[in-house]
């Protein structure tokens, strides 16, 4: 029984998405048939390739993308494959349109929050102190009596936490300060204000004259050099976060950051273009992308006209598989909709059904993701089926007619499982079918619901 809990959690962990590696392009940004787990749209994804150097040289803002088409057909997969791309130092962010619809905040904070997500601010600091390496701190302690000397502790600064501990601060008034090799200094834990004792600091007396709240440092003997620059990312909303006084930064590991106030994002637009000018820190634009973006309201849509334009916006990509319909929130018809207005801001990557054999290499790349092992016979079945219901279905049928398998104690999946799963599980279409034929048997028939549903 154990054994089967922890199956199921394995099995969980296997993302639509996970097989997704990248955009699969060569140096030319062409788009290689089967490359890091994505197959065909070659063309979706050429232009993906071309956004994705825009966003690495990092020069534009104010741009947003649209990919449109066919549900199935990659749009989100594309968006991942991007995300993949730009590794982790480029911060990607990614919603699905009703998920800014919240009780707790509005939906422009939420899009706010969504948005400041997504642009980094990569902070450059310039040490001559190497942790682990160069500095050491002596604890001194006071000996009993006037006079005598101090004690001496010491202990080398290998772990994080004392340089956590000392604080950014340190580091900082310590290149200010000028210390040198062998110098003795202070540093007051509260406000990590420095001050330099020269090197005979050993009398208790002047260890008394400070206050308890001290730390002492002596660098050591021997030359100080600049060793390296320590650079650390981090995302303006997370410090929106850290220096809103409701929430304290503990709101960053609950994610219940609330409301934050339109003064202190100011504070830290000032803040970071100041760091900007003094070469300290430097805007990392991210990417934000938003599945399903017909969920939004039109108000939302007016927020993203003008956000996208601010100097400090990230890459925005929209993704969604509507046609002409309602903008939501008015009684107008536009295409995907979206209001026309936002629709003229946006470069439009369509993405188109797939191919035979391209369902069936994806179905292929998904069968070893989840590890499973398919006969030749039983991946064409699935791929007629991909093919005549749709690509998610046949994607889902690979672990369930693995179970199958499994239940017959078969090693390979093979033709009689597919069939079996497909007969157990119905796709959409024959779901809707079965549907008109059972209607009067459910509830709420009475009301219409399932002839509004399934006209
Ligand atoms: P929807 O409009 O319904 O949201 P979508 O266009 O976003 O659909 P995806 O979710 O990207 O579709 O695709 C469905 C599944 O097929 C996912 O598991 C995805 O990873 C996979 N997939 C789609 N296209 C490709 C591709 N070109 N290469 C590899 N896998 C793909």
């Amino acid at each position: 029984k154990v054994q089967e809990v922890r199956e199921v959690t394995r099995i969980e962990r296997i993302g639509a998405h996970s097989h997704i590696r990248g955009l699969g392009l060569d140096d030319a940004l062409e788009a290689r048939k089967i490359s890091q787990g994505m197959v065909g749209q070659v063309s979706a994804r050429r232009a993906a390739g071309i956004i994705l150097e825009m966003i690495k040289e990092g020069k534009i803002a104010g741009r947003a993308i649209l990919i449109a088409g066919h549900p199935g057909t990659g749009k989100t997969a594309i968006a991942m494959g991007i995300a993949q791309a730009l590794g982790s130092d480029t911060p990607f962010t990614s919603i699905a349109g009703s998920e800014i619809f919240s009780l707790e905040m509005s939906k422009t904070e939420a899009l706010t929050q969504a948005f400041r997500k997504s642009i980094g601010v990569r902070i450059k600091e310039e040490t001559e102190i190497i942790e682990g390496e160069v500095i050491e701190i002596q604890v001194d302690r006071p000996a009993t009596g006037t006079g005598s000397k101090v004690g001496k502790l010491t202990i080398k600064t290998t772990e994080m936490e004392t340089i956590y501990d000392l604080g950014q601060k340190m580091i900082e008034s310590l290149t200010k300060e000028k210390v040198q090799a062998g110098d003795i200094i202070t540093i007051d834990k509260a406000t990590g204000k420095i001050t330099k004792l020269g090197r005979s600091f050993t009398r208790a007396r002047d260890y008394d004259a400070m206050a308890a709240n001290t730390r002492f440092v002596q660098c050591p003997e021997g030359e100080l050099q600049k060793r390296k620059e320590v650079v650390h990312t981090v995302s303006l909303h997370e410090i929106d976060v850290i220096n809103s006084r409701t929430q304290g930064f503990l709101a960053l590991f609950s994610g219940d950051t609330g409301e934050i106030k339109s003064e202190i994002r100011e504070q830290i637009n000032f803040k970071v273009a100041e760091w900007r000018e003094e070469g300290k820190a430097e805007i990392v634009p991210g990417v934000l992308f938003i599945d399903e973006v017909h969920m939004l309201d039109i108000e939302c849509f007016s927020f993203l006209n003008r956000a996208v334009e601010s100097d400090m916006a990230p890459i925005l990509i929209v993704a969604t598989n509507r046609g002409i319909t309602k903008i939501r929130g008015t009684n107008y018809k536009s295409p995907h909709g979206v209001p026309i207005d936002l629709l003229d801001r946006l470069l439009i990557i369509s993405t188109t059904p797939y191919e035979n054999d391209e369902i069936n290499q994806i179905l292929k790349i998904r069968c070893e993701e989840e590890d499973v092992e398919m006969t030749e016979d039983a991946l064409t079945v699935l791929t007629r089926i991909g093919q005549e219901t749709s690509l998610r279905y046949a994607i889902q049928l690979i672990t369930t007619a693995y179970l199958v398998c499994r239940k017959r104690k078969g090693k390979e999946v093979g033709i009689e499982d597919v069939k079996r799963v497909y007969s157990l599980f119905l796709d959409e279409s024959r779901s809707t079918q079965y549907l008109k034929e059972y209607q009067q048997e459910y509830m709420f028939y009475e009301t219409g619901f399932y002839k509004f549903v399934y006209r």
